[in-house]
C-alpha cells in the first residue's frame, strides 16, 4: 500500500516537473522537492496563527536556511519567510551574495521581499500561489526581472499552487469563522 503511494506520488511528482520544464528548463526535482517542504513548513506557520507563508534558501540539494512568516510572533513589519530566510542564509555562509543559492517559497514575493531576492543575486526564485494584491513577481510589478535593475534572475510561478493558494484561503476562512463567532 505504502509502496504504491509512494509510486504514484513519484508519478505525480514528475509530470508536474515535465509541465513546468515546458516553460522553465532549468527547474529540476530539487526545486520541486523544496516548495513541498516549503509548504509543510507554511502549514506548521498556519497551526501557530501565522499567514501560512514559508520559504527556503537552498545551494543544490543542501538547504542553507528555512523560514516561515513570522510577523506576528516577532512583531516584525518585515517578517516576511523570504526575508527572514534570506537574512539567515546570509548569516549561515557568511556573505550577502547568494548567486549559487536558490529561493523556494509558497506566495508570490511581495515588493519588499523581492526587492531583498535582487540585492542577494539569488540565482532563481521558484514560488507557489500568485498574489494578485500584493506580488511584485509579475502580478503588480516584476522586480526580479526588470532590466532597470542591476541584477536579474529567472523565476518558476505557480510551482504547487494549488497546494500554496489552498492553504492560504483555509487558513483565511478559518479565521473568518472563528471571527464571527
Ligand atoms: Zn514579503
Amino acid at each position: 500500500m505504502r509502496r504504491l503511494m509512494w509510486q504514484r506520488n513519484r508519478r505525480r511528482n514528475a509530470a508536474t516537473l515535465a509541465a513546468h520544464q515546458r516553460e522553465h528548463e532549468w527547474l529540476t526535482n530539487v526545486d520541486l522537492k523544496m516548495m513541498r517542504r516549503a509548504l509543510n513548513l507554511a502549514r506548521a506557520a498556519g497551526l501557530c496563527g501565522e499567514i501560512p507563508v514559508a520559504a527556503i534558501v537552498y545551494r543544490g540539494e543542501e538547504i542553507i536556511s528555512e523560514a516561515a512568516n513570522d510577523r506576528e510572533a516577532s512583531n516584525d513589519p518585515a517578517g516576511h519567510a523570504e526575508l527572514v530566510a534570506l537574512r539567515l542564509a546570509g548569516a549561515k555562509l557568511g556573505r550577502w551574495r547568494l548567486h549559487d543559492c536558490r529561493l523556494a517559497v509558497t506566495l508570490e514575493p511581495c515588493p519588499m521581499c523581492a526587492g531583498a531576492i535582487v540585492n542577494s543575486r539569488l540565482q532563481a526564485l521558484v514560488f507557489g500561489a500568485s498574489d494578485p494584491k500584493g506580488g511584485a513577481v509579475g502580478s503588480l510589478y516584476h522586480i526580479p526581472q526588470d532590466a532597470r535593475l542591476n541584477h536579474r534572475l529567472p523565476c518558476a510561478a505557480g510551482v504547487y499552487k494549488a497546494e500554496a493558494s489552498g492553504l492560504l484561503k483555509g487558513f483565511f476562512a478559518q479565521r473568518r469563522a472563528f471571527k464571527s463567532r
